[in-house]
């Protein structure tokens, strides 16, 4: 490719709502250019990108024995009634109708599809187990459409789903994916740490995601990790052992009364006042969950984590009231407290789970829904709590104890890449997929689902290779392997070298651009660190005595060698990928 035919066009300017590195450099190199929100027009460079990552991963799934289908990205609405999703799966869900009024989505993920494909087709167990995956646009209203190719509404992703007659079945292949995603990652060039996880809105039990990790704000998960056992998970999941903390108030509080705690509306402003550790303190949130109010209790040194509180109740959507809310849910009940002073007692038809760390709270305070007083000395008794419901809905942080050694636990940033999800019946029960046993019964497949993100693994690489100047592409993902630059156009010699070199590698299979634009050289090199190229050659004055420049992006490193040996450096190094 002669740099002059490129279809790119560097931009001197990152754009304007770009928040992280990788929407920042993908904009500003000309990779992507944005339609509407969330929705990327994937530009030549960019689909260079995206089709070696695909051709990684389907490389690595068909090693692995999965076999590669393609399903319709629009789905009829009668399959998601049958699952129970088109209810349940919320606004994220974009739904349409057809010309005759019928009801359909776009695909925001294929389980009902691939689900009503096998039970037409895998009727025995001897056809199982069986693991088939597509490549493929999918599309979900994101809340929160940002950071570029991460997470946008239409997105590529790499599904994959199985079908077993049992548990073990279902380990064994959970495990297959797991080193074959293992082996994709490693390919793409990145560094990935599988980490326990919530299973969401697919549902299922067992799942696993595999980060990048990171540093920066790009990684929307917090991963909890420990360095001295294999444990690690995302925070909506994590759990930990605490340290012993002060839970019997006895010496502060000698007996159960009413006391007066004027204007202590947060927890630093009553532990302050009554002059008593925050973990002698009930704190009572309260929460909507899919319009319904919730009350979530928890010792108040510790947060809820909302990932938690949800999937106990079971629902799809949470937030915290605002104190409109809370003044209408307080009137209800026949208080008319303000947030800092509410607590459980004598509050109807309102559902309250409490954390497992309230247990072991005694003699503690607690807000009585009255303003400006606080009871003391309380025990969980005191309260009339008609229903209470103890679960975990803590929010772990770094420094509690490992939940398997017992070290202290770590906590880093990640972005998620992908994940293997234990599906178990969650499907095939309610859609009444079944094979035929060899006792000739009736039985529903158990069902694992894989994904990948296939562009949020190209921005993911962007995000852990790139520096002030531009990206650093892997070798085995980069749109180009090099780029080779004459320093002047119009001198003789160096065209002459600088295409030799470009012919050379071209024939020897190696996806090279010449840089043949009359430009000054400054403007070249910069072009050239931005969009990445994994290798430059350059060719200038130092051609009369026979060398050229050899810059490795990812290192840095610069060499006089050569034209033939700067040559037979890329040949091999690519030879390395394939
Ligand atoms: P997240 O928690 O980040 O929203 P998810 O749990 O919804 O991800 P899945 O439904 O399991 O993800 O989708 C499989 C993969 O697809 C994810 O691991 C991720 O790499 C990718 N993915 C999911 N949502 C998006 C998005 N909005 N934009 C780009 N890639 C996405
Ligand atoms: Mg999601």
């Amino acid at each position: 490719m002669k740099m002059s035919k490129l279809f790119v066009q560097t931009l001197r300017e990152f754009p304007s709502d770009a928040e992280v590195v990788s929407h920042k450099m993908l904009a500003r190199a000309g990779y992507i250019r944005k339609l509407t929100s969330g929705v990327y027009n994937y530009l030549p460079l960019m689909w260079r990108v995206l089709k070696k990552i695909e051709n990684i991963v389907r490389e690595e799934m068909d090693k692995a024995g999965a076999q590669e289908l393609l399903m319709p990205f629009v789905q009829p609405k009668e399959l998601w009634i049958e699952s129970g999703r088109w209810e349940a799966y919320g606004k994220e869900l974009m739904r349409l109708k057809d010309r005759h009024n019928r009801e359909m989505c776009l695909g925001p993920t294929h389980e009902e599809i691939i689900t009503s494909i096998a039970r037409d087709v895998l009727k025995s167990y001897k056809q199982l187990p069986t693991n088939l995956y597509q490549i493929q646009s999918k599309f979900r209203d994101e809340v929160r459409p940002r950071f570029g190719l991460l997470r946008g509404r239409e997105f590529i992703m790499k599904d994959a789903y199985s079908f077993g007659t049992s548990q073990e079945e279902l380990d064994k292949e959970y495990q297959n994916m797991w080193e074959a995603y293992t082996k994709i990652f490693k390919r793409c060039g990145l560094e990935t740490k599988a980490v326990q996880s919530d299973s969401g809105a697919i549902g299922g039990n067992v799942s696993h995601e595999f980060m990048v990790i990171t540093t920066t704000d790009a990684g929307e998960n917090d991963v909890f990790y420990c360095d001295d056992c294999d444990y690690a998970a995302n925070s909506n999941h994590a759990i930990s052992n605490l340290l012993p903390a002060i839970t019997d108030g006895k010496e502060y509080f000698k007996e159960t009364k009413v006391v007066d705690t004027p204007n202590t509306h947060t927890i630093e402003e009553l532990s302050k006042f009554l002059n008593i550790p925050s973990t002698l303190i009930l704190k009572a949130l309260v929460y909507i969950i899919d319009k319904k109010p919730v009350i979530a209790l928890i010792r108040a040194d510790k947060t809820v984590e909302e990932t938690k509180l949800l999937n106990t109740i079971g629902g799809l959507e949470i937030r915290i009231a605002t104190s409109g809310e809370i003044e209408e849910i307080m009137k209800e009940n026949g208080f008319d407290a303000i947030p800092g002073f509410i607590g459980p007692k004598g509050m109807k038809n309102i559902e309250i789970i409490a954390d497992n760390t309230v247990k072991d709270m005694k003699n503690f305070v607690v807000g009585i829904n009255q303003n400006d007083v606080h009871l003391v000395g309380a025990n969980i008794e005191d309260l009339g709590i008609e229903k209470l419901q103890y679960t975990d809905l803590r929010l772990v942080e770094a420094g509690e104890l490992c939940p398997q050694c017992g070290k202290p636990l770590k906590v880093t940033r990640g972005i998620e890449v992908g994940n293997i999800f234990q599906l178990g019946t969650k499907y095939s029960k309610p859609m009444n997929a079944v094979y035929l046993d060899a006792d000739g019964k009736a039985k529903p497949y158990i069902m694992g689902c894989y994904g990948i993100g296939i562009s949020r693994t190209a921005a993911a690489a962007v995000e852990a290779h790139h520096d002030e100047w531009g990206i650093k592409w892997p070798l085995a993902i980069a749109p180009y392997h090099v780029i080779i630059v004459p320093v002047s156009t119009k001198d003789e010699t160096q065209m002459k070298v600088a295409t030799k070199i470009y012919e050379d590698l071209l024939a020897n299979g190696v996806e090279a651009v010449l840089d043949d634009r009359d430009e000054r050289p400054g403007v070249k090199f910069k072009d050239a660190d931005l969009i990445g190229f994994p290798y430059r050659i350059t060719v200038g004055k130092t051609i009369t005595e026979g060398n050229v420049e050899f810059v490795t992006r990812q290192t840095g490193e610069k060499v006089a060698i050569k034209p033939e040996e700067a040559t037979s450096k890329v040949i091999e190094a690519v030879k390395a990928i394939k």
